[in-house]
């Protein structure tokens, strides 16, 4: 075993102890009270480590936490790590199925997404630090407590800790099953489609209306016919709801169009056909609102560069780093739509995030910690 790795092992049941902290106290992203115990559990740790913490208040949202390690810089550009610190689980969650370890297997909420890539973080920085061979650049940690939401309240704070960084790596879970690093993600986009058409009686006076349900359906079949699997592009209708009783023609109905695209040209098109859409019946009418929310991670030379890395420092450790994608979509995507070189799923390995079998290995988790401990010493 790697001296390094024997080194982080040695504090498993610290890191352990930790995770059950996290885990066991809730931080739903929708109860910013929540959210914000565990941004200063978080920010106590970081200040014990050397850290200036400031907490970042935003309405509707837990304090974010920023905690800033200058000094070092001998080399220009920092590194910017991110984590979220919210879940999707609600309130009362962590006591009704509490933290459980059974052999290298732990479970709870958010211990894969991203609990685990939290604690990794900390215990990484707080072991470069320390070290002989310490970063040689300054070093910002940020956790935020929207992203399951959007990070609709931090995405302006990541893009400005991003600005003259060296890399971004996020500490979101690792895809399953053999924990690759993620070099690409999907952008994501949220659309309403709106179809208006005439009410009548579905009996004394069907033909006076207009059925804006048939209007949808027709839109969702045209919709769907865009999703195209060869260059990743999905548009998915996920949600509809209209019309008021089955002997009225349908003055109204909408739906939820969830899209996902691989690159900014995918997305930009996707959006303009959606943009573009014109009712099939005489007299509806289609009202579109929404576009893409984060923008794609696109797999970039510099990105490719950045994975080869931590891919050779993880040989050295004796580890096998893969890399894969995802359609999922995180805080990264917006780092790297600004070219940034970011590097994904540096967390926890396991699998079932957002699901109640959510779980992860730690055991891998200090083989993580060890490769992110070499990448803040290395880059
Ligand atoms: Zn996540």
């Amino acid at each position: 075993m790697h001296p390094l790795i024997e080194k982080m092992s040695a504090k498993r049941d610290e890191m352990v102890g930790f995770l059950e902290l996290l885990v066991n106290t809730d931080s739903p992203s929708t109860e910013p009270e929540l959210s914000t115990q565990v941004s200063r559990i978080v920010g106590r740790r970081c200040a014990r480590a050397g850290a200036e913490v400031e907490y970042i208040s935003r309405q509707g949202a837990g304090d974010h936490m920023k905690a800033v390690w200058r000094g070092r810089g001998k080399r220009k550009g920092h590194l910017l790590l991110l984590c979220h610190l919210d879940t999707v689980w609600p309130a009362g969650e962590a006591e009704k199925r509490p933290f459980t370890l059974e052999g290298d297997v732990a479970r709870g909420p958010g211990v894969h997404d991203m609990k685990g890539g939290t604690v990794q973080a900390l215990f990484a920085l707080e072991e470069a630090l320390e070290s002989e061979n310490p970063p040689p650049r300054d070093i910002i940690l940020f956790c935020n407590t929207d992203e399951e939401l959007g990070s609709g309240t931090s995405r302006e704070i990541i893009e400005s800790l991003a600005q003259d960084a060296r890399a971004v790596f996020v500490l979101e879970p690792s895809v399953p099953p053999e924990g690759s690093l993620k070099t690409f993600r999907k952008g994501v986009g949220h659309f309403t489609i709106t179809t208006r058409g005439r009410a009548a009686h579905s009996g004394a006076d069907h033909s006076a209306g207009v059925s804006a349900i048939e209007e949808m359906a027709r839109q969702i079949q045209r919709l769907h016919s865009f999703t195209d699997h060869e260059t990743g592009t999905t548009v998915n209708v996920g949600e509809v709801a209209g019309g008021t009783r089955p002997n009225v023609v349908a003055a109204e109905c909408t739906a939820k169009v969830d899209v996902r695209a691989c690159t900014q040209d995918e997305g930009q098109a996707i959006e303009q056909r959606i943009a573009a859409l014109e009712p099939f019946l005489e007299g509806a009418q289609v009202d579109v609102s929404g576009g893409f929310e984060r923008p794609p991670m696109e797999r970039t030379d510099t990105i490719v560069q950045l994975f080869e890395r931590a891919r050779a420092l993880g040989s050295e450790l004796g580890l096998d780093i893969t890399e894969a994608g995802t359609g999922g979509a995180s805080d990264g995507n917006f780092t790297a739509a600004m070219g940034v070189p970011t590097i994904d799923g540096l967390g926890a390995v396991g699998a079932g995030g957002h699901a109640l079998d959510e779980w992860i290995r730690v055991d891998r988790m200090i083989e993580r910690t060890a490769l992110l401990v070499r990448l803040l010493q290395d880059l």
